[in-house]
C-alpha cells in the first residue's frame, strides 16, 4: 500500500495532460467566441477516415468532440476501405479549393493500396494543420513558422505549461518517426521557448539503448512497444514524456487496456516528472491540432 507521503510525490510529478488540454481548450474558446463576435465564421476542420479501424474511429471521435468544446466547425468524412488513392486525392482537392475550411486531417494509418506520401502531399500545406506536407517538416527544420505536427507540439506545450526548464539540457528521444520522433528531436534542438537542448535520437538500430537513455533530463519515447522503457533505463529525477499508447487484450469489458512505451510501476520510482497513459500526452495532440487550425484560421482573415 502506498503511505501518504507516496502519494503526496505522486501527485506533484504526474504531468497531467487532460488536465492542462481543458485549460487551453478554454483558451481557445474565448479565441473563438472574439472570432464570431466580429463576424466571421469559426474555425472548421475536416477529417478524412478511410475505412474502419477501431482506434482510429475512437481518435476521430475525440478530435471531433474536442471541435464542439472550442466551438469549431467539424465535418467527418467516412469513406470505405475499398476507396482507391485517386478518388482519395481528388477528395482531398475538393477540400483543399473550399475557402470555408481551415483544416484538414487525413486519419492514418491507412489501407495498405493507398500511399500515405501521396496523401499527405496533396494537402494544401495551408491547411496542414496535422504538420506532416514535406512543406511543413522543411519550415520547422529551418525554425520557419509553420505548422507543427501536433503529438510534439502538444508535448512541448505540455513542458512549457508546467516549466519544465529545457535550455542545456539533454533531451533523448527514442523513435523517429515521421510523425512523433523526428519533429520531436528537431523542436528539441531548435531555440524556441522549450528547445535549446542537446538531442540524442535513438531507435532499433541503436546499440546499448540504456547507456542513452539513463543520460537523458528529458526522455521521450515513441516506439510502439508497451512498457519497453523499465525504471532501471531512467535517470534519477528526469522528465519521462510517453508518447505510446498501446491496446493490450485484457479482461476488462472494452477486452483491452491501454499501455504507454514505459513500464509506470518502475518509471515512477526514479522519474521527477512523468505522463501517464491514458490522460498524458493523448489529450495534448488534440490540443496541438486544435491550435493548428485556430492558427489556419487566423492566417487567413488576420492577413
Ligand atoms: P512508428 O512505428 O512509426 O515508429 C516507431 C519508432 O520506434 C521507429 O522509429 C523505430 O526505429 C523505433 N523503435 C522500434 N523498436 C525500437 C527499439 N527496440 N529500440 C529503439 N527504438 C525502436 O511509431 P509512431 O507513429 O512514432 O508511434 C509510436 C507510439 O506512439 C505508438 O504507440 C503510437 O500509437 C503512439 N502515438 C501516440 C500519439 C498520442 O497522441 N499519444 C500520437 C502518435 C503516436
Amino acid at each position: 500500500m502506498p503511505t501518504f507521503a507516496d502519494k503526496i510525490s505522486f501527485c506533484i510529478m504526474l504531468l497531467k495532460g487532460k488536465e492542462i488540454a481543458n485549460q487551453i481548450k478554454e483558451e481557445i474558446a474565448v479565441e473563438v467566441e472574439k472570432i464570431t463576435s466580429k463576424g466571421h465564421r469559426a474555425p472548421h476542420l475536416v477529417a478524412i477516415l478511410v475505412g474502419e479501424d477501431g482506434a482510429s474511429k475512437t481518435y476521430v471521435k475525440n478530435k471531433e468532440l474536442a471541435c464542439q468544446k472550442v466551438g469549431f466547425t467539424s465535418t467527418l468524412v467516412r469513406l470505405p476501405e475499398t476507396t482507391t488513392e485517386e478518388e482519395l486525392l481528388t477528395k482531398i482537392q475538393d477540400i483543399n479549393n473550399d475557402d470555408s475550411i481551415d483544416g484538414l486531417i487525413v486519419q492514418l494509418p491507412l489501407p495498405k493500396h493507398i500511399s500515405e506520401n501521396n496523401v499527405t502531399q496533396a494537402i494544401d500545406p495551408a491547411k496542414d494543420v496535422d504538420g506532416f506536407h514535406d512543406v511543413s517538416v522543411g519550415k520547422l527544420t529551418k525554425g520557419q513558422d509553420t505548422f507543427i505536427s501536433a503529438t510534439p507540439y502538444g508535448i512541448v506545450q505540455l513542458l512549457d505549461r508546467y516549466d519544465i526548464e529545457t535550455k542545456g539540457k539533454h533531451c533523448v528521444v527514442v523513435g523517429r518517426s515521421n510523425i512523433v520522433g523526428r519533429p520531436m528531436s528537431i523542436l528539441m534542438s531548435s531555440s524556441g521557448k522549450r528547445g535549446n537542448c542537446t538531442v540524442t535520437i535513438c531507435h532499433r538500430h541503436t546499440e546499448d539503448l540504456q547507456r542513452y537513455t539513463t543520460m537523458a533530463d528529458i526522455l521521450i519515447v515513441a516506439v510502439g512497444i508497451p512498457e519497453f522503457i523499465k525504471g532501471d533505463m531512467i535517470k534519477d529525477g528526469a522528465t519521462v514524456i510517453d508518447v505510446g499508447i498501446t491496446r493490450v487484450d485484457a479482461d476488462t469489458p472494452k477486452g483491452y487496456v491501454l499501455k504507454g512505451d514505459v513500464e509506470f510501476e518502475s518509471a515512477e520510482k526514479v522519474a521527477g516528472y512523468i505522463t501517464p497513459v491514458p490522460g498524458g500526452v493523448g489529450p495534448m495532440t488534440i490540443i496541438g491540432l486544435m491550435q493548428n487550425t485556430l492558427k489556419s484560421h487566423q492566417n487567413k482573415f488576420n492577413s
